[in-house]
């Protein structure tokens, strides 16, 4: 019996016990969020609820359930703040061509996708984005019933909108497009169907201001409104259309769309790369979050947007890749580096724009973007969204700052393991969730064939 005078002594490490429900990651270099750094940590998670309950010092060795993460660093995982997921079937389709004519080709190839084409290039995207560290994208472009349940069974989280035009138009055609009115009315009705998946969020989409006319955005403001849900749209991507909004409405087109309700919903705008006056105002509102997609803005020659201003504003920022088509990747790493590297480039000061802020809009901007009451950071209590990266490579030594790493260093391709709200849907660079090999050849054979319909015209 022991001495109740004498305290206690402290369990050995190996004498540890921890419930079946509980998954480690032990020995890593942790960052929890950008600009700290934990080493030889560990994290653990409750594989049922996906909550973080520890995180701290190493307790014990691993278990043969557990992740022996030495020489690995852990963060918090990165969201696509602005994608097309579907359009890896047009990866490397003209690349080097002026907006206009970019577009019309974009619309040529999009008008002979399926609504199989559609599904497998979203299961192409995934696996991208999971072996590259993506847990959550937000996405414009056709959704359905399926497409949900696909997102669900990758283990991923999404905020997806159908994107339209106009009443009579989608935004992103295929052989047999529905209505955009008929999409509109379908929209509450997959946010129904969907209530009770956490990782999923629907919006409405609108394209652009100018695709969809002035009565549309109206009333699709007031349809989000009444239904409590979100909207997501492009805005002010290049100065020529900003040029055309003040022509046509006599202001920028985020006052524009500001004019007819869109800015009183819980709003998502991607771009935002040609503010006029008083447009920062309108972004910082608590209610909206803002994709910056420096890659697309610079491949499509867009611009560069005022990152700095809009942080010091207080904008809620994310960072997104766009489509493929127009980046081509959906490695979230390249965005970080050259999300930071462009705007010291522009402003000739390496002050400008550090990489751990363009970290954060990657993990707590993204978090924030998907409307999931998520925080993008590592801490108990929160959701374990993670990614476990290799740091033995030449480009991680000497390793000694993560966040280094992170934000200068690091490719997709050095992503290992990927946990999601607590499910391991990639392990050792394999996605648990979606077959890889025939994601990559059902997507070939689909492009060999569509180029072929588009050789014969
Ligand atoms: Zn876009």
């Amino acid at each position: 019996m022991s001495d109740p005078m004498q305290p206690a002594p402290e369990p050995s490490p190996s004498a540890v016990r921890f419930p079946d429900h509980v998954r480690r990651i032990v020995g890593a270099t942790i960052v929890p969020e950008p600009g700290i750094q934990l080493d030889d940590a560990e994290i653990a998670f409750h594989t049922g609820t996906g909550v973080i309950d520890y995180l701290g010092p190493v307790r014990g060795p691993a278990r043969p359930e557990d992740l022996d993460a030495r020489g690995r660093i852990v963060a918090p995982g990165l969201v696509n703040g602005h994608t097309h997921s579907s359009m890896t079937m047009l990866r490397g389709w003209c690349d080097d061509l002026p907006l206009d004519l970019w577009l019309a080709q974009m619309r040529r190839f999009e008008v002979r996708m399926t609504a199989a084409d559609i599904r497998a290039g979203l299961r192409l995207a995934m696996v991208e984005m999971l072996r590259s560290g993506t847990i959550g994208f937000v996405d414009m472009f056709s959704w359905n019933t399926e497409l949900l349940g696909d997102v669900v069974d990758s283990g991923m989280r999404v905020r997806a909108s159908p994107g339209v035009f106009g009443y009579g138009a989608v935004a992103f055609p295929m052989a047999e497009p529905e209505a955009g009115g008929v999409v509109l009315d379908e929209v509450p009705a997959l946010a129904a169907e969907f209530a009770g998946e956490a990782r999923i969020t629907m919006d409405y989409g609108l394209h652009a201001p100018y695709t969809c006319p002035p009565d549309l955005i109206a009333d699709v403001a007031r349809r989000a409104i009444d239904r409590d849900l979100g909207v997501q749209i492009h805005l002010s991507e290049t100065r020529r259309e900003v040029a055309q909004s003040l022509t046509d409405h006599g202001m920028s087109p985020i006052a524009h769309v500001a004019g007819l309700g869109l800015f009183d919903t819980r709003l998502h705008v991607a771009h935002a790369v040609h503010p006029e006056p008083g447009d920062i105002d309108l972004l910082a509102r608590p209610n909206v979050t803002v994709s910056h997609n420096p890659v697309s803005n610079l491949k499509l020659g867009a611009g560069i947007a005022p990152v700095p201003e809009y942080l010091a504003a207080g904008v809620t920022l994310g960072l997104g890749t766009d489509s493929v088509a127009s980046n081509n990747t959906l490695d979230m790493f390249e965005e970080i580096k050259t999300g930071a590297l462009v705007q010291r480039g522009l402003h000739t000061d390496p002050l400008a724009l550090s990489a751990p802020a363009v970290l954060s809009m990657a993990t707590r901007g993204g978090a924030r973007s998907l409307s999931q009451g998520l925080s993008g950071r590592l801490a108990v209590g929160e959701q374990a969204d993670l990614i476990v990266l290799d740091a033995s490579g030449i480009t991680a030594s000497p390793n000694g700052d993560a966040g280094s790493f992170l934000g200068y260093a690091a490719r997709g391709t050095d992503v290992t393991d990927v946990v999601i709200a607590g499910r391991q849907v990639v392990a050792d660079r394999v996605v648990l969730t979606v077959d890889e090999e025939a994601a990559r050849l059902d997507v070939r054979e689909r492009v060999t064939r569509v180029r072929g319909e588009l050789d014969a015209r």
